[in-house]
């Protein structure tokens, strides 16, 4: 009999694109779902970067590694010009999707991976696919779950005497699954402990251009630009996630060159490059435009108002939330109906609070658990993207809505029934439950 690796355990299937594929299925099957589980930016391809993706359509050859040197260049020139990062295109590499980079990065890099509580769902299985153990900190909800310095101090003392070599933190601002963005002065202070510890930074930034609250985005490798490593990409801000367009920035020193070296060796054996169609049409993306990045404050506009409603409906409802600010997540916790999950329903994890969450509510959402909190603590992550466009038409119209200043509560009525539809359901549930402990 032919068998599969005898590796135990095995790696896991992504719970994103599992829940993806599951409320597909159950849609397909009639049921009327509304998806929360799987976070994805739903507007459509903006018209001047398809035009260029069209223009392209017979580019058929392999491109560089690291990626077009049009197209590095231009990404340097976007986290000049965005971002307020020193970047050459020499640092840039372009990959699959920002996950490929991550993947070529924990490869790369020495040591063992610390993660905060908690953390979006493919980092642990990239560590365990590169031979990493992956040492979780926990951090507060007082905190809004973001990692501090003594977290992070504390964090590398319990590896290490755990027989670990913490040599790697990975950092998510704007951040998923909480929707919650870094504070410059803790990212600073974070920089001065990873320094300290000779830790290296991958400061994951898919999110940056999605950040809607008081504060611009900010970079930790403002802080430490020797031992940081930046990813980000198209997926987010131009809901490109399906073109599979990322791009990292490594450090401008040697320790940078020969990461460079490294992770396009990987690139080299397993991917090659990004598609070249893809590439080109990423240069218009990056592009200096005052058009697009229009359109990305727009979207970015959208994403704040649904998630920022649905953080309020939670707030009236007394479920406690860190607030966001980016991106398109929200964090719940029903620890206070932790007596009446368990007596009426017998939910004692997150796992079954989700299941039973799409059961009773037909609700799609992921539990905590599957981004390394405590089970018991029963959060769920909710990802609101799904809830205000199915189709390009219906993201049109809200863009539409956005465009001729509607409010945002008029805005959300007309074109995000979605969204309404959710607060129904969470109200009633959360009513079922009876009073909050
Ligand atoms: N990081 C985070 C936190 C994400 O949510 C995602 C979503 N896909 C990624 C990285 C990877 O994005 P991509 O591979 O599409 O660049
Ligand atoms: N990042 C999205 C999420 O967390 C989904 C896409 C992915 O996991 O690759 O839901």
């Amino acid at each position: 009999m032919p068998a599969i690796s005898s590796v135990n355990p095995s790696p896991q299937m992504s719970s994103t694109l599992a829940i993806n594929t599951k409320v597909r299925a159950l849609r397909a099957q009639g049921h009327s779902v509304l998806q929360l589980g799987f976070g994805e930016a739903r507007f459509p391809v903006h018209p001047l970067v398809l035009a260029a993706l069209k223009a392209h359509a017979a580019e058929r050859s392999y491109l560089p590694v690291a990626g077009l040197p049009e197209l590095r260049a231009a990404i340097a020139a976007y986290y000049r010009r965005r971002m307020g990062i020193n970047a050459a295109a020499g640092q840039v590499i372009v990959g699959s999707g920002s996950k490929s980079l991550l993947f070529a990065a924990l490869h790369a890099l020495k040591g063992d991976l610390l993660l905060p509580i908690p953390s979006w769902v493919s980092y642990e299985t990239h560590a365990f696919l590169t031979g990493k153990t992956t040492h979780w900190i926990p951090t507060s909800f007082e905190n809004n779950h973001c990692l501090t310095a003594e977290d992070l101090a504390a964090g590398i003392k319990a590896a290490k005497t755990a027989g670990a070599s913490p040599g790697i933190l990975i950092l998510n601002s704007p951040h998923n699954p909480t929707g919650v963005m870094y504070p410059p002065a803790l990212l600073e202070s974070l920089a001065q402990v990873a320094k300290a510890e000779n830790i290296t930074i991958i400061s994951d930034e898919i999110y940056a251009l999605t950040a809607y609250g008081d504060v611009p985005h900010t970079s930790i490798a403002r802080y430490y630009p020797e031992g940081t490593i930046i990813t980000g990409g198209l997926s987010k801000h131009l809901s490109l996630g399906g073109w599979r367009l990322g791009a990292a920035i490594v450090p401008d020193n040697e320790f940078g060159q020969a990461l460079h070296r490294y992770m396009s060796a990987v690139a080299g054996a397993i991917w090659t490059t990004a598609a070249a169609p893809i590439q080109y049409a990423a240069i218009v993306a990056y592009s200096n435009n005052p058009e697009i990045d229009a359109y990305v404050d727009a979207c970015t506009a959208v994403h704040g108002y649904v998630t920022g409603y649905l953080y309020g409906v939670m707030q009236a409802l007394h479920i406690p939330a860190p607030q966001p600010a980016g991106g398109f997540y929200l964090f719940p916790g029903f620890a206070p109906w932790r007596a009446a999950l368990a007596e009426k329903h017998h939910v004692r994890t997150s796992q079954q609070l989700a299941d039973l969450l799409l059961q009773e509510a037909n609700c799609a959402t992921l539990p905590g658990s599957d981004f390394g909190a405590d089970p018991l603590d029963l959060t769920l992550r909710l990802a609101t993207s799904y809830l205000y466009a199915q189709t390009d038409a219906e993201a049109e119209a809200v863009l539409e809505a956005h465009r001729n200043n509607l409010s945002p509560a008029d805005l959300l009525r007309q074109t995000c029934p979605g969204v309404l539809e959710m607060e129904e359901r969470l109200r009633q549930f959360v009513a079922g439950l009876g009073k909050p402990g």
